[in-house]
C-alpha cells in the first residue's frame, strides 16, 4: 500500500518534529522534492506494510488578500488530492474561528481524516477526554491519536493507524 498523506496544522503545532521523530521508528527515506501537483513532498516512509508520502499543506485560514487566496487554493488542492488527511492540534487549542474554518474544509473531504493531538506531554492525561469530546462533536474523524512528537510517545500507534486507513 502506498499513499499521499496531507499534513494540516497551524505553525508551531509540531509538524516538523513529528516528521523528524518518526524517523527511527521505522526505516525512512526523507526527500525534499519540489512542489508536485499533490503539494510539497516532505518525507517518504517505508515499512514492511506500507509507504507513506507526507505532503505539506500550506495554512488553511480565511483570508482577503490575493496571496492568501492563492495559498488557500493550493491547500484545498492538496486536500483533494491526498489519500488521507492528518490534522495536528495541541491539547490547548480550543475550537475557535480558525479551527472552525479548518473543520469546514475537512467536512468536504471524502478521505479518512485523522485527528492527531500532539504535545500530550504538556497536559495531564485526565484533561484529554474532554478535549477529544469537543473535537468529536464537530467532525466524524476516522481516528483520534494522542501523541508526543518530541518524546516519541505513541508514534508507533500513529503509524499503525495510518497503515490501516491508507
Ligand atoms: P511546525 O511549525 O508545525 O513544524 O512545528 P515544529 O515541529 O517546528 O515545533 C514547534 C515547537 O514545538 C518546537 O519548539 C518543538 O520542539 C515543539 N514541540 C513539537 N512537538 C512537541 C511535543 O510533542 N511536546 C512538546 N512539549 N513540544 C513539542
Ligand atoms: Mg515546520
Amino acid at each position: 500500500k502506498t499513499g499521499f498523506i496531507a499534513l494540516v496544522g497551524r505553525p508551531n503545532v509540531g509538524k516538523s518534529t513529528l516528521m523528524n521523530n518518526m524517523i527511527g521508528q521505522k526505516i525512512a527515506i526523507t526527500s525534499n522534492k519540489p512542489q508536485t501537483t499533490r503539494g510539497r513532498i516532505q518525507t517518504v516512509y517505508t515499512d514492511d506494510r506500507c509507504q507513506m508520502i507526507f505532503v505539506d499543506t500550506p495554512g488553511i485560514h480565511e483570508t482577503k488578500n490575493k496571496l492568501g487566496s492563492y495559498m488557500l487554493h493550493i491547500a484545498q488542492k492538496t486536500l483533494e488530492d491526498a489519500d488521507m488527511i492528518l490534522w495536528l492540534v495541541e491539547p490547548t487549542d480550543f475550537i475557535g474561528q480558525g479551527e472552525k474554518y479548518i473543520i469546514k474544509q475537512l467536512k468536504r473531504c471524502k478521505q479518512p481524516v485523522v485527528l492527531v493531538i500532539n504535545k500530550i506531554d504538556t497536559v495531564k492525561k485526565d484533561q484529554l477526554p474532554k478535549f477529544i469530546d469537543a473535537y468529536k462533536s464537530e467532525l466524524n474523524f476516522s481516528d483520534i491519536v494522542p501523541v508526543s512528537a518530541r518524546k516519541k510517545e505513541n508514534l508507533d500507534t500513529l503509524m499503525d493507524v495510518i497503515c490501516k486507513y491508507l
